[in-house]
This record gives structure tokens, C-alpha cells and sequence, in this order.
């Protein structure tokens, strides 16, 4: 089977996917992604939102609006990201309301678990050369629970051509870490994989708003529009 058929097969299996609602939880069914097999790029975010939802596409409302500016800043257009990249998310339905009412709940680690193998088989088809984790959830794939945002944002990790023999590589430990536009150009091949950490764009969160991330988040974007124009993504 070709790779299109596989992938499109695939994500039919993942639209009609109701792990969560048949082990208990509520989500509001109806998986959120977007993206063919051509893509180079993959973007991985938490789990979508009621209009991303409604619409079926990610991250359409404020969320979207930060990280289109983001991406933005590194280059890439709106509309060729969305036609050309793929954008998935670690859970992929929307998990509805936090009981605090303070935004969306977090989908639970079980919840994470049961979508841990559709995007495992979106990574084995797609082999991203550039995987870009927005927000917390996302970042978790490959950093440590415990790793601060302040810490890693500003940063990408490489895995260089024999680290990717397994498509699902995030053992950190295997990636060189780049902090400088410099360490971008210096001896990668581009048969490998950055993963570039963005935090999340949601107005909900402070983080980006702080002065001294607000420089961090220009450093990721830097090193994005780098890896964007070694690597033609
Ligand atoms: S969040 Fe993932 S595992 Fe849960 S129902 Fe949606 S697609 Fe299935």
C-alpha cells in the first residue's frame, strides 16, 4: 500500500476512534487533525479545543491566532504551514472543561495512553525531518517531567540519521542539544530530526507573557526560521 492509502486509511481509523468514551471518559468525539504523507513537518499539540473541535481544524481560534504568529516570525505562512505540515496532537479529542472551570481539563495519562499508538503510527508514515511539541503534554514526549520550560524553551534537539532506525526516538540521551542559530548550520545532516519545544500559545497561560520567557520564545523561533531555511521546510 502506498504511503498516501496508508496514511489515509489510518486516519480514518483515528476519526472513528471512542477509546476515552468506552473506558469512561468524556471527550467530545470526533478526533481533531490534518496533513498528507508529504509533510516534512510535524506539529504535536496537547489535544484541541471546543472550536477546534467544532471545525475540525487545529488550533483555529486564539491559540492558532499566538502560534501562527510564532511560526510566523520563523517564516512560515498561515496557509502554506497548514497545506504542507502535519498537525496532530497527543490526545485528539477535545477533553471538554476543567472542573475549575479555569480552561480545558488535562487529559488524564490513561487518556494519553489509549492515543499514544495513533501517533505513533502517524510518526512511523510521516518521519518528520522537524517535530515541533507545543505546550506541556506535547514536550513531555521527549523531555523529563520534570524539565522547565525556562530551561529547554530556546532550545532543539537533533537526532542525527542512525537515531532515527527507530521513527519513535525520544530518548533524549541520543540527541545533541542546540541553543545557537550557529549549531544549526555546524555538521547536521539533513537526514536528521530537530524537535523544537514551543510552550502553549493559549491566552490562558502566562508563561509567554513574562518578559524574560518573551526572549526565550524569540531564541525557539530563531532556531526555527533556521532549521526552516537549512533544511527548505
Ligand atoms: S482522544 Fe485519542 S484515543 Fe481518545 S477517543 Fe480521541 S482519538 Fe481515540
Amino acid at each position: 500500500m502506498s504511503s498516501i492509502n496508508e496514511l489515509t486509511t489510518l486516519q480514518a481509523e483515528i476519526r472513528t476512534c471512542r477509546r476515552c468514551l468506552e473506558e469512561g471518559y468524556w471527550i467530545a468525539p470526533g478526533p481533531v487533525l490534518s496533513g498528507g504523507p508529504a509533510a516534512r513537518v510535524m506539529l504535536i499539540g496537547q489535544a484541541p479545543g471546543i472550536t477546534e473541535a467544532q471545525v475540525k481544524r487545529p488550533f483555529n481560534a486564539g491559540s492558532g491566532r499566538r502560534l501562527f504568529q510564532w511560526l510566523g516570525q520563523a517564516g512560515w505562512d498561515e496557509t502554506d504551514f497548514r497545506a504542507r505540515a502535519y498537525m496532530t496532537a497527543v490526545t485528539k479529542c477535545y477533553p471538554g472543561r476543567s472542573n475549575s472551570g479555569q480552561g480545558d481539563r488535562v487529559a488524564t495519562p490513561f487518556e494519553q495512553a489509549l492515543c499514544r499508538p495513533w501517533l505513533e503510527q502517524e510518526l512511523k508514515l510521516i518521519e518528520p525531518r522537524l517535530l515541533i511539541l507545543v505546550g506541556g503534554l506535547a514536550i513531555k514526549l521527549l523531555y523529563p517531567p520534570a524539565a522547565r520550560l525556562n530551561e529547554i524553551i530556546g532550545t532543539a534537539a537533533y537526532f542525527p540519521l542512525e537515531a532515527l532506525n527507530d521513527p519513535l526516538n525520544f530518548d533524549l540521551s541520543q540527541a545533541t542539544i542546540v541553543t545557537s542559530e550557529q549549531g544549526v548550520l555546524t555538521g547536521h545532516s539533513p537526514a536528521g530530526r530537530y524537535i523544537v519545544p514551543l510552550p502553549h500559545p493559549s491566552g490562558a497561560s502566562l508563561w509567554p507573557n513574562k518578559p524574560e520567557n518573551k526572549g526565550l520564545i524569540d531564541q525557539a523561533l530563531g532556531l526555527l526560521a533556521h532549521i526552516r531555511t537549512v533544511n527548505e521546510l
